[in-house]
């Protein structure tokens, strides 16, 4: 990890490290870095983990279903799909992961009805999606014969923190975070399985209740945002998106509480004005370290990381 680290501090390529995923490990693929802006290299919020033979997707942005494709993961073969909130650019990608899954290529196939853990809203928003689409239903199932059990949509929502879902061993927690007063409900999610466990922050402010959810944890996913002084002075608005998120300084608080084995940035809100320059991406970790000495990735789409005694990292696609 140290030979690591020292990699990321002078900009170097990360060390591709090529660690086999035994039975108790997790697989973590960050399929999407990005924020709602429109780019080819961070793709919208998503992230997998494999464990125990499950693969859990959290969040679907933008792309995700390509990125699934990318890492040789089936449309078909998601077992279930979490919800953090309802900003449009966690859930954009969920249409095309829906009805491309149900094609019949070999990516797609999807005979058995796509489940979806989310808070109270998650319901309504599957029940309209299938509605608009109806058109697209009801001219496959005839005309490409179709499984109809392969489109549905099921939903299963919550409204309080606490367990979720249990398959096999695999325990996956919601808990609710602060992404803002009127961005409400807001969830991150913790992974469990085996002794070892997986934090994924959603997008929140920084919050005392993900802390507590993330003791112990092995990995963190964690958003953050980034201004600078003089383009949050310059704007409102961009006062307003920084409130909603977690500044580094702030990410290196719940890092140094948590003491995680990796801490990973995933959705990179890195703010720029039109005379103001975007930061550099290493002041990401510069200002992260004013509160955190620990392991600190910023993660790229389609960077793994196993989980085992250890965290490991690889960038390669399968
Ligand atoms: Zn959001
Ligand atoms: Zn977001």
């Amino acid at each position: 990890m140290t030979r690591l680290l020292a990699c990321l501090f002078t900009g170097a390529v990360i060390v591709l490290l090529t660690s086999s995923v035994s039975a108790q490990d997790f697989r973590v693929t960050l399929l999407g870095t990005g924020d709602p802006i429109p780019r080819t290299d961070r793709y919208g919020p998503a992230t997998l983990v494999e464990v125990a033979g499950q693969n859990l997707l959290f969040d679907v942005g933008r792309g995700a279903a390509t990125r699934l494709v990318q890492m040789n993961v089936a449309l078909r073969d998601l077992d279930a799909v979490f919800l953090t909130h309802f900003h449009h650019d966690h859930l954009i990608g969920l249409d095309d992961v829906w009805m491309t899954g149900w094609l019949p290529p070999p990516f797609g196939r999807r005979s058995v009805p796509m489940e979806i853990w989310g808070p109270t809203g998650t319901a309504n928003l599957l029940k309209n999606l299938e509605e608009a689409f109806e058109l697209n239903t009801s001219i496959r199932i005839p005309d490409e014969l179709l499984p109809p059990a392969g489109i549905k949509l099921i939903a299963h929502e919550f409204d309080a923190d606490g367990v979720v879902y249990e398959k096999d061993g695999v325990v996956v927690t919601a808990f609710e975070v602060n992404h803002g007063d009127l961005i409400k409900p807001a969830y991150g999610y913790r992974i469990d399985y085996d002794g070892r466990a997986v934090v994924i922050s959603g997008d929140t402010r920084f919050d005392r209740n993900l802390i507590a959810a993330a003791k112990g944890a092995d990995l963190i996913i964690h958003e953050v945002a980034l201004a600078s002084d003089e383009l949050l002075a310059s704007s409102e608005q961009f006062r307003r998106i920084v409130a909603h998120h977690t500044t580094p300084e702030e990410a290196g608080i719940v890092f140094a509480e948590v003491r995680p084995k990796l801490a990973v940035y995933t959705h990179l809100v890195m703010l720029s004005g039109p005379t103001i320059p975007q930061a550099p991406l290493d002041s990401l970790i510069t200002r992260t370290r004013t509160n955190y000495d620990g392991p600190l990735v910023i993660g790229e789409d389609l960077m793994s990381f196993i989980v085992g005694d250890s965290v490991s990292i690889s960038r390669a696609a399968r």
